[in-house]
């Protein structure tokens, strides 16, 4: 039997996680700066959430949200020192892709228009409707025909915005780009986008499922002030379980009847606890203070790493950091790894880290090191050819 796996194999066989390290069969450790896609921001096993997981495995593991639950109750508590302002709604699913979904659909249902208005670069997920405002062409096409109207516009580029009218249902946004080589929206680009949206009737949809919690706000919105109309949320919210929100305020809740969405786990106990117990890590540990901190330390120390012939630039906002190369930057990553850092590709040339809060200066400056010998092994990829 063979795992369907449509991402590129890593050939590591990895035994144990811990905080920020992961270890191989031969015992070896390695520093994650991957950790399963941004998911285990809070540290891999974070002992706060491994508790409150056991915890509600002796309790109770499944039940519809049609129920009521202490897991639920603590997770709503929780979630107020947490949800963005104005929002005093939230619709629990299972991953991001499926954040977007409904974030689209109550769009639509919302403001009786049809279409939508994303970015060049973008990446909202792999379903259909996610995947039809996702900029790259590979992973649409094969799909076509998607979800119609779509239209993409250039990032950061404040005159077309001009192209927001009153059909569009909502626009959609990454305030630093993921997937398309962690790229971080510049203020005037975010506060004309919230003004248009709000002139046109437009709702602004912040897809924070990657920059949610990681990029010194709990928000990374709260970066340019301003309020969209809806926040997708996901990969570290569940300290390390699969989990995913919408967070909505009471004008479009009140505009959504019974039957207009469901989902068979979404907000299920175990998610509920992982939710409740990671919050509380949030703000009794001061991530976001320390993921501003650390995101800037990071930040610092790459940035010798521009004088390199093949590099292009070092970008990031708090722990959401990319190195734009000149090349592909796989050589780089796979050199890394040996070398006992596990990082991500973004976009076509960009090596990426999304590091756990608990990185420490130490960690800070193997990741550099090890940054700059797989920069090497990019660059004599180049000169041999
Ligand atoms: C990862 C990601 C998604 C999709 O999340 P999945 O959990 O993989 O479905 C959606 N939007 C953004 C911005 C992401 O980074």
């Amino acid at each position: 039997m063979r795992l369907l796996s449509f991402y590129q194999e890593r050939s590591l066989r990895v035994v144990r996680a811990q905080g920020q390290y992961v270890w191989d069969e031969h015992g070896r450790r390695y520093l994650d700066l991957h950790i399963g896609h941004g998911v285990a921001f809070l540290g891999h096993r974070h002992p706060k959430v491994v508790e409150a997981l056991k915890n509600q495995m002796d309790e109770i593991m499944t039940l519809s949200t049609a129920f009521q639950t202490r897991a639920r109750e603590e997770m709503l508590k929780e979630l107020e020192n947490v949800r963005p302002e104005g929002m005093e709604n939230v619709f629990l699913l299972n991953s991001g892709t499926e954040a977007v979904e409904l974030s689209l659909k109550v769009a639509r249902k919302v403001t009786g228009r049809r279409k939508f208005v994303a970015f060049r670069n973008s990446f909202h997920g792999r379903t259909v409707g996610a995947l039809s405002v996702t900029w790259n062409r590979k992973y649409r096409e094969p799909f076509e025909p998607l979800l119609e109207p779509v239209e993409f516009l250039p990032f950061n580029n404040v005159d077309a915005l001009k192209a927001i009218d009153e059909t569009v249902a909502a626009v959609i946004v990454e305030p630093v780009q993921g997937e398309g080589g962690v790229v971080p929206a510049t203020d005037e680009f975010m506060k004309t986008l919230r003004e248009v949206t709000r002139s046109k009737g437009a709702l602004l949809i912040a897809d924070e499922v990657q920059t949610g919690w990681r990029t010194g706000k709990i928000w990374a919105h709260q970066h340019f002030n301003v309020n969209p109309d809806m926040v997708t949320a996901g990969k570290a919210i569940g300290g390390g379980f699969p989990v995913s929100a919408v967070f909505l305020p009471d004008w479009i809740r009140e505009r959504l009847d019974e039957g207009d969405h469901g989902t068979t786990y979404g907000g299920n106990p175990l998610a509920a606890a992982a939710v409740a117990a990671s919050c509380r890590v949030l703000k009794e540990e001061g991530v976001v203070e320390k993921a501003e901190l650390m995101g800037r330390e990071f930040l610092r120390a790459l940035s010798p790493l521009k004088e390199r012939r093949i590099v292009r630039e070092v970008r990031g906002l708090g722990l959401m950091v990319g190195i734009d190369l000149k090349v592909n930057p796989g050589p780089a990553i796979k050199t890394m790894q040996d070398e006992g850092v596990l990082a991500l590709k973004a976009g076509t040339t960009v090596v990426r880290f999304l590091p756990p809060y608990v990185i420490t200066k130490e960690d800070v400056e193997f990741a550099v090191a090890t940054t700059n010998k797989g920069i090497s092994t990019a660059e004599s990829k180049v000169s041999a050819n």
